[in-house]
């Protein structure tokens, strides 16, 4: 995510801080600073609250991104944002059972270091009880919680992970809960069925988060509204291409009759042929005819930029190692999930190493539009037409 820096990298996962992340030590100390200790212990308590507070919360993510790893998915890396943390996977599980228990793994981190805490923040009132420092009922005990101490510390921590981990289990996807629901749902009817019945309760919890924001909840909750409304319709749009995907094989996509350029042609030629034909990417060849790289209009503008129109193509193309590999017989959804996962925009198609085209990313994108189209319409007779 832009405007990120890396704070560590542990078990192969980049854990990032967004900048707006300051926002909320801020916070944190301007809430504590008016209180008993004085403004500037008060404030360095603050930022130690919450920085322990996000402690959990990458603990929580690490939840999810371990068992993600355990079921053969990549994770690159965990943000934080002021409302919580994303663990950012390469692809969705393919299996409801490996979604539901990555998604649940999260909160029961949160449980499992609440039922640590609570001992210890239960021994530490305890003992604050019987030297006179507190009175034992809930309204003292809820007190403690806010006062600067180690006392209020164990108090707020282990209270906070409890509703952290209940929170993230209501049905609001694509929160935890949310996704929790759409992979029971998946058990019984088909993926996307489940998403769409998720996406809509998702929806639905949205606008009770916004009104509860509204009525005194506090901004967060807007926040949270918001990347709930956004997320849900992001993962839907998703779902519904790669099932428009499933069913087609490489073989069907490919253009035939794609222009190709040789190693030794110069990049005034590629200008000349973007500006004539339709196609942006080109397949490089060499004097003997192999496949040896693309070369992407993303490529070439900044080629352009860099060397001028009389570079040679094979100096600032994309080598073909470094171009995820197609067979025909396969589904473009695998591909596609293949090309997101490598940040690629070209795939090239081989049959035991012979090379028969590229697909690229508007390729796809079109046929989605297409097909999608299509199908609506044939869904839409379907359900019209008496049973
Ligand atoms: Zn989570």
């Amino acid at each position: 995510m832009s405007g990120s820096m890396k704070l560590f990298r542990l078990w192969g996962i980049d854990v990032q801080v967004h900048w707006s992340f300051l926002l909320i030590l801020i916070y944190g100390a301007i809430i504590y600073s008016g209180g008993p200790a004085g403004p500037l212990v008060g404030a360095l308590y603050g930022i130690l609250v919450i920085l322990l507070l996000f402690a959990c919360v990458v603990l929580h993510e690490f939840g999810h991104a371990v068992t993600a790893k355990y079921f053969g998915i990549r994770v690159p890396y965990i943000t934080l944002l002021p409302i919580g943390g994303v663990a950012q996977l390469e692809r969705m599980p393919n299996k409801p059972l490996q979604e539901f228990l990555i998604a649940i793994a999260g909160p029961m981190v949160n449980f499992v270091l609440a039922a640590l805490l609570a001992p210890l923040a239960t021994l530490a009132f305890g003992l604050k009880v019987q030297s006179g420092g507190a009175a034992a009922s809930a309204q003292s005990l809820l007190a403690q919680m806010q006062t600067p101490g180690l006392t209020g510390l164990l108090l707020y921590l282990a209270a906070t992970n409890l509703l952290l981990g209940l929170f993230n289990l209501l049905p609001a996807f694509p929160m935890d809960g949310g996704r929790i629901l759409r992979a029971l749902l998946a058990m019984s009817m088909p993926y996307i069925q489940a998403t769409r019945v998720a996406v809509a309760v998702g929806r639905f919890m949205a606008i009770l988060f916004a009104i509860w924001g509204i009525a005194g909840g506090g901004i967060m909750l807007l926040l949270i509204a918001f990347f709930v409304y956004v997320g849900g319709q992001g993962e839907l749009e998703m779902t519904e291409s790669r099932y428009v995907l499933r069913d087609i094989r490489v073989k069907e996509a490919l253009t035939p009759g794609a222009q190709a350029l040789f190693v030794t042609d110069r990049l005034a030629k590629v200008v000349d042929l973007i500006m004539h034909t339709y196609q942006t990417d080109f397949p490089i060849f060499d004097l003997s005819n192999r496949f040896v790289g693309v070369l992407t209009r993303g490529r070439l503008v900044q080629a352009l930029r860099e060397f001028g129109p009389e570079a040679r193509v094979a100096d600032v193309m994309i080598p073909r190692e470094q171009i995820p590999v197609a067979r025909p017989e396969e589904s473009l959804a695998d591909v596609w999930d293949r090309m997101l996962e490598q940040h690629s925009r070209v795939v090239a198609v081989e049959d035991g190493g012979q090379f028969l085209g590229l697909i690229t990313m508007e390729d796809i994108t079109e046929l989605i539009q297409v097909l999608g189209a299509t199908m609506e319409r044939a869904m839409l007779q379907e359900a019209q037409s008496p049973a």
